[in-house]
């Protein structure tokens, strides 16, 4: 399992590098070059598959005994990069859905409505 000498160890940035959720959007649609007709359904497919890669990740700590965090950190990143796709695809930049996704989150906190079920709780 994981273990606090596991996470020490986590050296995967040397740099610290601070962007903007905007910049990452932008320079990520630079390599976003599937067909026009492909937008949403593409990056939606795409964010699924990746999600399902840091699920096995993760499985073979299970399996393996082994955490690799980088590994974990870089399936991620590419959910990273397909979640930024979808946005640009629906129009809505990385960071007004992430500030958008804090104040609905928060509201909730302070309502006690964290657990639960229901997207519009
Ligand atoms: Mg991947």
């Amino acid at each position: 399992m994981i273990n606090e000498t596991d996470l020490e160890a986590w050296d995967y940035w040397d740099e610290d590098v601070d962007i903007t959720m905007n910049y990452y959007q932008n320079q990520a649609a630079k390599t976003a070059i599937y067909k026009s007709e492909h937008a949403v359904i593409y990056p939606a497919l795409g964010l699924a598959a990746e999600a399902g890669e840091v699920a096995n990740k993760v499985k073979k700590i299970l399996r393996d005994g082994k955490f690799d965090r980088k590994a974990i950190a870089d399936e991620v990143g590419d959910c990273l990069w397909y979640i930024a796709a979808l946005c640009r695809d629906l129009n809505v930049d990385m960071s007004d859905l992430a500030q958008g996704n804090l104040e609905k989150l928060q509201d909730r906190k302070s309502r006690g409505v964290l657990g639960g079920n229901g997207d519009n709780r």
